[in-house]
């Protein structure tokens, strides 16, 4: 917690107002002891019809983090040295990157995105095949799949978890299936056990998109290390900023070779930047980062660890103090989790429970007492570009007229699951308010609180 002692005593005073009542109740752990601790102060008229914020002139954990006592040195020498592309940093970055993860080799590339393409083009997944994946994710979990000529095949999420449900992976598995693309949304793993075990019973191949998920375990393993290859990025907003970045990491030593000779023109394996006459052996691309982006990356990575021990202890503690307001349903992890990355916090969010109060008013509210959040994700199986993927060029040389039957398509990938909680379950708290203190997480379960006291009046507020 030392990492933002200097912004507490800004918000002592919210401390010693409120979570000294939240605190109090927190051993007896009865549902109705906890809302009545904070009724009094609930009771107040709720921020977003006037009445004042719970959270006040509160400036939550800013991102990305930087400290130029600790952080500059590497880079101002890289700078210094005129050595630019890639070479010693990047590959000092890279063997971080990989033992911390347990990973036997790792590469660096230029984003998350093109860390997907890439893992994608040098399995050899394309033309012809189907890609299991949740459509619970970022887009590029689902473009690279399009991006190799591929076709992607929606799995429906289990609300609870967020995750592709992997109890209705087998269904969806047909002769064209050559791939599992797991992704391991907001920061919480998937059930990685069972998907592998689906996975080698149908000699499937599997890709993770660990790009929300850095340090995530399961059983003590690391989330990127269960399948043929696992993708990582740092860009800006997440939990491992450099700017932009990525990672592929595998223990397959010549699926890794392919990567490093694919990120690097096609030359061969262990070129350098800037060597001429080495040849070209397979058909690449440039998805080098810059040894100034690796410096970055090597002064964030000194505080990755610390700071997944913080958002693991404040979401368990948040979770714990938000599962009592009713129509509340925290994240849940699989049982064989050991840590999760917390990218974001999730919950369930029941308006039943809110006299229908719709979610965005819920949201509104929740914002107008001081707490960041969101619905999150739209639904990705629904989107115009998978019908403008099937319309072009190649997918209808490649593809029966069958195939590429969108209506069809679109009916067999329906996800009723997903449809609801992206229009109208999940709220999400971004990442660097976990990092706030103990006494953060309890006022923004005291707002969400707030916001159930006075769920009536919010509803019917004129806007
Ligand atoms: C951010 C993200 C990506 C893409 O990473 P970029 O570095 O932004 O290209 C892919 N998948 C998921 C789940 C992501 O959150």
């Amino acid at each position: 917690m030392k990492l933002f002692a200097k912004s507490y005593s800004r918000r002592e005073f919210i401390k010693t107002n409120l979570i000294a009542g939240t605190g109090a109740v927190m051993g007896a752990g009865t549902t109705s002891r906890v809302l009545a601790s904070c009724t009094e102060i609930n009771k107040n008229t709720p921020a977003v019809l006037g009445g004042s914020p719970l959270i006040t002139s509160h400036d939550w954990p800013s991102w990305p983090v930087w400290k130029p006592e600790t952080d500059e040195k590497r880079l101002l020498e890289v700078m210094r040295s005129g050595v630019w592309s890639r070479n010693k940093v990047t590959d000092e970055f890279e063997k971080k990157w990989a033992q911390l993860l347990g990973s036997k080799r790792c590469l660096a590339v230029v984003n998350g995105t093109n860390a997907l393409n890439a893992s994608l083009a040098q399995l050899e997944i394309g033309w012809g095949d189907e890609v299991l994946v949740t459509p619970y994710t970022f887009i590029a979990s689902i473009s690279c799949i399009l991006f190799n000529g591929a076709i992607p095949v929606f799995v429906d999420v289990d609300p609870e978890t967020f995750q592709m449900d992997p109890a209705k992976i087998e269904e969806k598995i047909t002769p064209r299936t050559r791939a599992i693309l797991p992704v391991h949304i907001l920061g919480l793993p998937c059930d990685m056990e069972r998907i592998m075990s689906i996975a080698r019973k149908h000699n499937l191949l599997v890709v993770e998109d660990a790009c929300q998920a850095w340090l995530a375990e399961i059983n003590g393993k690391k989330v990127g290390t269960f399948g043929n290859a696992g993708c990582f990025s740092f860009q800006t907003s997440k939990n491992m900023p450099i700017g932009e970045g990525g990672a592929i990491i595998s223990d397959d030593n010549a699926f890794m070779d392919r990567c490093f000779s694919y990120h690097n023109y096609g030359n061969p394996y262990g070129s350098t930047a800037g060597q001429i006459g080495v040849g070209t052996v397979m058909i690449g691309t440039k998805l080098r980062i810059t040894e100034y982006q690796a410096a970055i990356g090597l002064a964030q990575l000194e505080r990755l660890e610390e700071q997944t021990t913080i958002r693991n202890q404040n979401a368990e503690y948040l979770k714990s103090l938000i599962g009592k307001i009713p129509g509340i349903v925290p994240y849940r992890l699989y049982e064989n989790v050991t840590k999760a990355a917390f990218h974001l916090f999730p919950f369930l969010y029941n308006k039943e429970y809110f006299k229908e109060l719709p979610r965005n008013k819920f949201m509104e509210a929740l914002h107008a007492e001081g707490v960041p959040c969101s619905g999150g994700y739209t639904e990705l199986n629904k989107m115009p570009y998978l019908k403008n993927a099937f319309e072009s060029k190649y997918y209808r040389k490649f593809y029966s007229a069958e195939q590429l039957d969108y209506d069809k398509y679109a009916q067999e990938n329906r996800c009723p699951l997903n449809e609801k909680l992206c229009n109208e379950l999940a709220v999400w708290i971004p990442q660097n308010i976990l990092l706030g203190s103990k006494s953060d997480m309890g006022n923004i379960a005291s707002a969400i609180e707030k916001v159930y006291l006075n769920a009536e009046k919010i509803k019917n507020k004129k806007s």
